[in-house]
């Protein structure tokens, strides 16, 4: 569960942010003035962080393109890129499996499928709660309006309605050093769940959810006619998953019953690039990780020797140098995957 900090410059910021929002709605009012409408027009500027570079969007298969993120994490320099934007050309109109980290990212993602289509953007599919995922929403409500279909899991609806969606939204911020400003928290608008289809005319899309996983509610979309399937955080392909709120059981029983009842596809994460071999790539880290822990605890080991034995794991060891995030979180989800054996052996 992410905790808003509040450091003194946040709350200076917040507060001063308060004051210019109040001043570009009562400039509002006197915009018949031109140099007051000038004012109001430089304020919403300055208040919303700048556009995001264009990432000319790479085709996975006939249908569905990926708008790539490159980075694993927000800085101020990536504006937040951190996960990637996927859409589906359908007949009627252009699906978005997980809309960008930001209303800007959102925007650009939406100029980028200007390069390929004409057709509206007619539904998102929002894979989870974690704010990379769905902040982008914003900029697809602004130029599609609020009756836009954003489908979800319940639970990640609740979340992204509740205290997660706004903690999301100022974290992004903090992280890119404002450049996500003026993102506003849009929650889904549909409630989904497992095994629904829907038909976009010559294309079908099949939904998966199989448990804890990445989290409590991570839904994977099944573009059924290319054989991909867009998994969100489910498995990653160049980066280490958050598992605060997830689970390493969970995860590998998710691949199984995923694979079981999709077959052979192209999995396409939320971070990273997509692959056949994703599922099984990202199964084996996470075993990697788990399995060492689970013997640790059947040995009465600690968790120090746990560690040791996971680091030394060639299944981890091989991945550690071009994983992202790897040095500063491994220790973190050992202890995680520690607990969990601990608690599954009980
Ligand atoms: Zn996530």
């Amino acid at each position: 569960m992410p905790m808003i900090q509040t450091s003194p410059s946040g709350i200076r910021r917040r507060d001063w942010l308060r004051l210019a929002g109040g001043s570009a709605c009562a400039a509002a009012g006197l915009a018949a003035f031109p140099e007051v409408r000038l004012f109001a027009q430089q304020a919403q500027h300055f208040i919303a962080g700048p556009p995001v570079p264009d990432v000319p969007p790479q085709r996975v298969s006939q249908r569905v393109w990926l708008v790539h993120a490159r980075d694993g994490f927000p800085t101020a320099a990536n504006q937040g890129l951190m996960a990637n934007v996927v859409f589906v050309v359908t007949q009627q109109g252009v699906v978005m499996l997980d809309s960008g980290c930001s209303l800007q990212i959102g925007e650009m993602a939406l100029r980028m499928i200007r390069t390929v289509t004409p057709q509206p953007v007619v539904a998102i599919f929002n894979s989870h709660y974690h704010g990379d995922h769905w902040l982008g929403n914003h900029a697809f409500v602004n130029a599609f309006g609020a009756d836009l279909p954003i489908h979800a899991l319940a639970h990640t609806r609740a979340q992204i309605e509740g205290a997660e969606g706004s903690a999301w939204r100022s974290m992004m911020e903090r992280w890119t050093q404002g450049a996500t400003l003026g993102t506003k928290v849009v929650a889904p608008n549909r409630t989904v769940a497992h095994g629904q289809t829907f038909d976009f005319g010559d294309t079908r899309l099949r939904l998966h959810h199989y448990g804890t996983a990445h989290t409590p509610s991570d839904l994977s979309v099944e573009v059924v006619e290319d054989r991909v399937t867009y998994v969100g955080d489910v498995a990653m392909g160049n980066r280490i998953a958050n598992m605060d709120d997830g689970s390493y059981v969970g995860t590998l029983r998710y691949y199984a019953a995923l694979h079981k009842a999709a077959g052979d596809q192209t999995w396409l994460p939320g971070h990273g690039l997509p692959s056949r071999d994703l599922l099984k790539d990202y199964g084996d880290f996470m075993a990697g990780i788990y399995e060492p822990c689970v013997q640790a605890v059947k040995d009465g080991a600690p968790m120090d020797a746990a560690r040791a034995a996971v680091l030394r794991d060639p299944r981890v060891a091989s991945r550690a140098a071009g994983m992202q995030g790897f040095e500063n979180n491994i220790g973190k989800y050992i202890s995680l995957a520690y607990l969990e054996a601990e608690k599954e052996a009980f």
